[in-house]
């Protein structure tokens, strides 16, 4: 039986504040203009801060700062000795690049784990895998699949899995739906992060046992958020959302952001 997400992250919280006591542990979080997504995400993280005693600083900057200006304020961070952690929001405006952006953070401080010398986990796979192994999941030799292919969720979580000596397979956008057939059915772990609602409902045979992480982000006709997967499929244990691989995620940014105090 596995613990709610919501009160393993609230317990996660507090040994994380532990941490904090005594200690500047300082994260910035650049954001470019006033995009409302980014706000309330923006708004999560800095609350999530505070209840650990992590240092936020938030800068805000008018949607047409050129590349430059972003770039030169980047930098001034990676040079300064108390902020410990960077992140900046995504998605950026259109004129800047978001490779440059995230090439320019200092792999130390990139607790966001976008930058290819990061030295942190990219915060949602970080924050499935802990979560998983907290629950006491062995991973050695069972099959897992995940679907999607991205380079901050799909693949790096194919990666952690590969390193916990799972059986993985990759699926995407270009994968036939036989294949994702044939795959879900085997399959004992089940990462789905495709921004795709509906693609998994109880019309796929699972294993009885399996368990299913739903990463996806989709807002319906309803207005409400949804998961990539029906929320009721049958299957051992299936995260939900919202309130499940969201909240993972931010704990696994502040757990970055304190291994970086460490670091710098
Ligand atoms: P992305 O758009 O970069 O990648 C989507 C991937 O899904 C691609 O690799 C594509 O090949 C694959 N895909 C698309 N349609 C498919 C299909 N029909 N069958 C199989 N594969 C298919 O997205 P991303 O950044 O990886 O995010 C995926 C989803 O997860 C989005 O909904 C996003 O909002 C959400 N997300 C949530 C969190 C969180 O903290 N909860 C974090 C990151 C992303």
């Amino acid at each position: 039986m596995f613990q709610s997400i919501k009160e393993y992250v609230s317990t996660q919280k507090q040994l994380l504040k532990e941490h904090c006591v005594n200690q500047f542990i300082g994260l910035v979080i650049i954001q470019v203009g006033d995009n409302p997504a980014s706000n309330s995400y923006v708004k999560g993280k800095i609350k999530d801060c505070a209840e650990v005693g992590i240092n936020c600083k938030h800068i805000k900057l008018d949607e047409n700062i050129t590349e430059k200006k972003l770039l030169k304020i980047i930098k001034k961070y990676n040079r300064n000795k108390f902020y410990n952690g960077i992140i900046v929001q995504l998605p950026l405006p259109k004129h800047i690049s978001e490779e440059n952006v995230k090439l320019a953070i200092n792999p130390k401080k990139d607790v966001d784990g976008f930058h290819p010398l990061s030295h942190y986990k990219p915060c949602t796979p970080l924050g499935i895998m802990d979560y998983l192994l907290d629950q006491g999941v062995n991973f050695c030799g069972l099959h897992a699949i995940v679907i999607g292919r991205s380079n901050i969720v799909g693949k790096p979580m194919a990666k952690m899995l590969l390193e916990k000596n799972c059986t993985v397979t990759v699926l995407h956008s270009k994968s036939t739906i036989e294949d994702l057939r044939a795959e879900v059915a085997k399959a004992d772990i089940i990462i789905v992060a495709t921004g795709k609602m509906h693609l998994l409902t109880n019309k796929f045979k699972f294993k009885e046992n399996a368990i299913v992480i739903d990463v996806g982000i989709n807002r319906g006709t309803d207005g409400k958020l949804h998961g990539d997967c029906d929320p009721d499929l049958s299957v051992g244990f299936q995260s939900p959302v919202p309130g499940g691989v969201g909240l993972l995620t931010r704990l696994a940014l502040l757990s970055n952001t304190i291994k970086a105090k460490y670091d710098c």
